[in-house]
């Protein structure tokens, strides 16, 4: 392989020029995590003490959101993003909703929260699709309250005028959503979704939602989102764990993205989405770390496939192809020219070594399905991670010192 300006220029077969780098291992493109919120990297190992719920979970997931700063924040995404691109990750999904300061006042720039994630993704070595969402209310018929408030936008008007600040470079897209039919009400879905980009929502991850939604509107989540017009092929909803079978079909003929976050799920108690079924009818799926309880993208693809055999009582749901796909879905980021070797594409690559304990002996075609286990990740060309270590340095004392903090 030969690059110039971040990109391939030359892929061929044969014996490497004079002074070539050899990457050890199989190479595979770089990863896209798809969805993830880099702040719950600070709950991972501390929510289990009582068990608890999905909501009581949420209630720690605020305590942290009420504390962070922009200083806070900085340091906690550049480490989350760092853990990522020791993993192979080189574009990351930012959903990002903690937009204010305390009490949601906005700051003197309204973006600053952003402008943190953004200098935190340069600084770890990764691309950003900054996906800035919508989030106006608290549930069906639930005002704002608490750390909510640091979430909303006056209205979602304010919300797109404040998005549409926001400006796209090299190494960062803009991409809108709405954070789900609890948060935004259906009269500003189409708001959101007239916005000129990849459109995000988190979908039926619960039944609570359904069971709501419907009560409070007739309608499911699904119907709702593709009633204001929400869904196409460069949506992607997140989770859609709950579908009944018009919504299953629905999201197949749209063509959207599914973005399954199997490891939250899990952790959540959550379930098990329908995710063959979701690509057997024309869904296209991408992966996500989502909170964050690992930072291993072939994990995620890992437990789609065993989510599946455990549901099915069959192997092989996925091949490990169509594994490899899902975790190099960069497409559902808006970056086009990125998750693949070839000439003209952005030269991001990941080698996975044949020689350690986790891999040895394996067959390289269903590295996939082993453990994760990365040497070097390059990224437009830059070498980000070399001999499993991050440019950054220690990036464990990285995470200890700002959750530390915290
Ligand atoms: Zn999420």
């Amino acid at each position: 392989m030969e690059v110039a300006d971040g990109a391939f220029t030359t892929v061929d077969i044969g014996v490497p020029a004079a002074g070539a780098s050899i990457l050890p291992g199989v190479v595979l493109p770089g990863f896209a995590d798809v969805h993830g919120h880099a702040f719950h990297r600070a709950l991972r190992g501390r929510t289990h003490d009582d068990g608890g719920t999905f909501w009581t979970w949420r209630e720690r997931m605020y305590a942290v959101a009420e504390r962070l700063d922009p200083d806070t924040y900085l340091a906690l995404a550049r480490a989350t993003y760092a853990e990522l691109a020791l993993a192979g990750v080189t574009t990351v999904g930012e959903f990002h909703y903690l937009h204010h300061g305390p009490g949601g006042v906005p700051y003197d720039d309204p973006n600053t929260m952003a402008a943190v994630l953004r200098q935190a993704a340069d600084e770890a070595g990764v691309r950003l699709t900054l996906i800035d969402a919508c989030y106006l209310r608290g549930g069906f018929e639930v005002p704002l309250a608490g750390v909510q408030l640091r979430f909303a936008d006056r209205d979602v008007d304010a919300w797109a005028a404040r998005v549409a600040d926001l400006n796209a470079d090299d190494s960062c897209r803009i991409a809108a959503a709405a954070h789900s039919v609890r948060a935004v009400p259906a009269e500003a879905l189409p708001t959101v979704a007239a916005f000129d980009g990849p459109l995000h929502v988190h979908l039926s991850e619960q039944p609570a939602e359904n069971d709501e939604c419907l009560a409070a509107t007739g309608r499911t989540p699904t119907r709702l989102l593709d009633d204001s017009g929400f869904l196409g092929p460069r949506t992607t909803v997140v989770h859609a764990t709950h579908l009944d079978p018009e919504a299953l079909r629905t999201l197949g003929e749209r063509g959207s993205w599914v973005c399954a976050c199997p490891t939250t799920e899990r952790d959540l108690a959550d379930g098990i989405g329908p995710m063959r079924a979701l690509a057997d009818a024309g869904a296209r799926l991408a992966l996500g770390t989502d909170q964050h309880v690992y930072a291993d993208l072939l994990g995620e693809a890992r437990a789609l496939e065993d989510g599946e055999r455990l549901t099915s009582l069959q192997r092989g749901r996925f091949s490990p192809p169509e594994l490899l796909g899902a975790v190099t879905a960069h497409e559902a980021l808006g970056w086009h020219d990125v998750g693949a070797i070839a000439v003209g594409r952005r030269a991001d690559l990941v080698a996975v070594p044949l020689d350690r304990s986790g891999t040895a002996g394996i067959d390289p075609a269903q590295v996939v399905l082993a453990p994760t286990t990365v040497d070097t990740v390059i990224r437009d060309g830059d070498v980000v991670v070399s001999g499993g270590r991050h440019v950054l340095g220690d990036v464990g004392r990285l995470l200890v010192d700002v959750i530390g903090t915290l």
